[in-house]
């Protein structure tokens, strides 16, 4: 078949990677002038299937109030956005109760299991790089009851295939001895060994080149404006280089996809969730961590990235604007050199560079995946928080059900079906 893949961030290139390796004529359509410029582009690096709990955990609501425009808080709601998000916000909140929020964490765990999976096969088969880690992801907590809450969790995650280890602040020093300067203001640690690491965009880049050894093309530079249908099918795409046709199309255009699927009576409820990080050379830091640290209560992760540090963070509810925010991107710095003194001896601050980019969010949390009422459109988008460590498994399901064969994961709870 001829497929259109519409939209060249890690979701939309790992779909048409696996789409061309099954022997279809793909072509990716991207308005950007190259594959992960957009939310793909510096996000947190982290293969993070130990993280897999929505945003929406019970107690949601009160937090949120406590957030309103508040610049020093991890996570802010600016007071012009809320008309704007009223629809979403109300699903969002009715998906914090306690059943719907563990229903929804287990099936963000079982797609987040099966692309870890999918990503490792994929490295082994192709060789690809992406300046990737293995040694897990090491949750540093500041008081007794959030370190209980999240060990509490972990165990739940346990039974399905996520190991993990409590630790007091002496272990996870000595696992991870670049926590040493703050060890006395610890309660304690969390370590998940199966976690990993890597640049999104760089696996992104690399993959298109992987895709294109096996056809597929990637058309840069071009808007889609419009899909058109004759109300059982999608008969084309209008973009600002002209109209393109398909047999197949897959909607992964991240943050976009609702637009675009609107005129269409589709009804694809994902929200912008800005975050924010900071990418710096390591410079002479020899002792960084081998691991990546993510700082419960300051709600900071730092990952190494090859010989870079990559510092992300902070959840801004402020609708479409992606550009950064200078008091945010400080406060992400001011939080990561509360983790490790070390970055202002050793990261030159000017050298720092900062992104901000925008978390496509459903109101349960698990994206949107395959088949709609329009026989040739499939979904592969609202990834939220989670799309660099579900890309793998989302793309090669979706592959599977746009080929007519049964993905190797089941997708209850998955599905288009629950919005409709
Ligand atoms: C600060 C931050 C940290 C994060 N950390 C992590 C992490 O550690 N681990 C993790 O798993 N996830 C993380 N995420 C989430 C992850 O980055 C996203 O879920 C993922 O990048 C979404 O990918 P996507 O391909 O759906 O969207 P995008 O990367 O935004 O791709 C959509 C593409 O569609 C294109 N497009 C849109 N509209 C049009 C149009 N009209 N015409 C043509 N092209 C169009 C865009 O240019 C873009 O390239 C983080 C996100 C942020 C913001």
């Amino acid at each position: 078949m001829r497929v259109l893949v519409l939209g060249g961030g890690v979701i939309g290139t790992t779909t048409a990677y696996f789409l061309a390796r099954d022997g279809h004529e793909v072509e990716v359509v991207e308005r950007r002038h190259d594959v992960g410029q957009e939310t793909s582009f510096a996000n947190g690096g982290i293969i993070h299937v130990s993280l897999v709990e929505p945003w929406n955990e019970p107690g949601i609501a009160l937090k949120l109030l406590k957030w309103i425009g508040r610049e020093d808080s991890p996570a802010i709601l600016r007071p012009a956005a809320i008309p704007g998000m009223l629809a979403w916000g109300r699903e969002f909140l009715r998906n914090s109760a306690r059943a719907r929020h563990e229903r929804h964490t287990l099936i963000n765990l079982r797609l987040a299991l099966y692309s870890a999976g999918v990503l490792r096969e994929l490295r082994t088969q192709t060789g690809i790089r992406y300046d990737h880690g293995t040694a897990g992801l090491l949750k540093l907590f500041r008081d007794d009851a959030s370190l209980a809450q999240a060990a509490a969790v972990a165990e739940r995650l346990r039974p399905h295939g996520v190991p993990y280890r409590v630790l007091d602040p002496r272990e996870a020093v000595d696992l991870e001895p670049a926590i040493a300067p703050i060890a006395a203001e610890l309660q304690g640690g969390v370590h998940f060994p199966d976690d990993e690491s890597g640049d999104a965009r760089m696996f992104t880049r690399a993959l298109a080149d992987e895709a294109e050894r096996e056809g597929a093309r990637f058309r840069f530079d071009t808007i889609i404006e419009r899909l058109d249908t004759d109300g059982e099918r999608i008969t084309g795409v209008g973009t600002s280089g002209g109209r393109l046709e398909a047999d197949a199309y897959v909607l992964a255009l991240g943050t976009s996809s609702p637009a675009l699927a609107r005129p269409l009576d589709l009804r694809l409820p994902i929200y912008p969730v800005k975050g924010y990080s900071m990418t710096a050379p390591k410079g002479g830091w020899n002792d960084a961590p081998r691991m990546v640290v993510a700082d419960e209560s300051l709600k900071v992760a730092v990952t190494m990235l090859g010989d870079r540090i990559r510092m992300a963070g902070s959840a801004e509810f402020t609708g479409y604007d992606a550009t950064p925010n200078q008091r945010r991107a400080d406060y992400i710095w001011r939080m990561a050199t509360r983790v490790f003194p070390a970055l202002e001896r050793h990261v030159n601050r000017a050298a720092v560079q900062p992104w901000s980019g925008l978390r496509p969010m459903t109101p349960d949390g698990p994206p949107i995946l395959g088949a709609t009422r329009f026989r040739n459109l499939y979904l592969n988008t609202g990834h939220g928080h989670l799309g660099w460590t579900m890309a793998c498994g989302s793309a090669r399901a979706v592959a599977d059900v746009v080929s007519g064969r049964a993905p190797a994961i089941d997708l209850e709870g998955l599905g288009y079906g629950r919005f409709a």
